[in-house]
């Protein structure tokens, strides 16, 4: 099902959540010089505008980077992530970076990055926004779940991968645990980041039992909520990642 399109989330609260968390790992993991591979099974367009188009629509970056941009006395890393944002902008808040252009900035001579990316036109304005990069950036317009299976174990050993579905097709739930428990036995010390809505229905809890079943030696589960579920019973209230082997600190 391609129905979504993330220019209409762009930079909201839980992207922003997710940016801070994956700068955070990608910081971590750069601290050691030995090259490694970034993956991104769903990676979107890689750059959003905030003035027109999709995100103007609902206008939900308003609520995420919108007002951490906003805020004075942000504690040191989150000030770095919105010196980050605005690293993309001249003075306004005009354009945010997608989870590959957060990526980037961590990226060195000998890094890798191995982007997925399923909607055409989404994958158009990927591929064209990585194309100087040369071999360094290879961009997939391919199923990020099966896609994956080629890229592990990756060359130097060493990978952060990126699991952001849209989870609009329900079965994506299954397929998150399905693809973990199989790049798992590819690629056991892999960093896993799997990001999923906090929803008052079943599935995401489903799916974070089944990861913590995995029984995996350590994780990490980080999740936001920015307010208290709807009286009507839907809508997204929150955020949160499930992090597999995140980085020693
Ligand atoms: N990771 C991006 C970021 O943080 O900027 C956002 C990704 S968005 C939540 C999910 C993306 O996955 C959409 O652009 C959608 O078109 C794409 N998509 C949906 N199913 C896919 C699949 N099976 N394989 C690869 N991409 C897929």
């Amino acid at each position: 099902m391609l129905s979504y399109r993330h220019a209409f989330h762009a930079g909201n609260h839980a992207d922003v959540l997710k940016h801070y968390v994956l700068g955070l790992v990608l910081a971590y993991t750069t601290q050691k010089e030995k090259p490694y591979w970034y993956i991104d099974t769903h990676a979107g367009a890689g750059m959003y505008s905030l003035q027109e188009g999709y995100a103007t629509q609902n206008a939900e970056f308003e609520e995420g980077i919108g007002k951490l941009i906003a805020a004075k006395n942000l504690p040191k890393p989150l000030a770095d992530y919105v010196a980050q944002i605005q690293s993309f902008n001249s003075g306004t808040l005009a354009l945010y970076p997608g989870s590959p252009s957060i990526a980037e900035l961590y990226l060195r001579a000998d890094d890798r990055m191995r982007l997925f990316e399923l909607h055409p036109n989404d994958y158009k304005i990927l591929d064209e926004n990585f194309q100087s990069f040369g071999k360094q950036v290879k961009v997939e317009m391919q199923n990020g779940f099966a896609g994956i299976k080629a890229c592990l174990p990756p060359p130097p050993r060493r990978a952060v991968v990126l699991i952001d579905p849209p989870y609009e097709d329900k079965q994506d739930y299954m397929h998150v645990v399905d693809m973990i428990k199989d790049s798992l036995k590819r690629f056991p010390t892999g960093t896993y980041i799997v990001w999923y809505p906090i929803l008052q229905r079943e599935e995401p809890d489903e799916m974070l039992d089944s990861l913590t079943a995995l029984n995996v030696p350590d994780w990490l589960h980080v999740s936001m909520s920015i307010h208290a579920p709807s009286a009507e019973g839907f809508g997204m209230h929150g955020s949160g990642l499930f992090i597999i082997n995140p980085p020693w600190t």
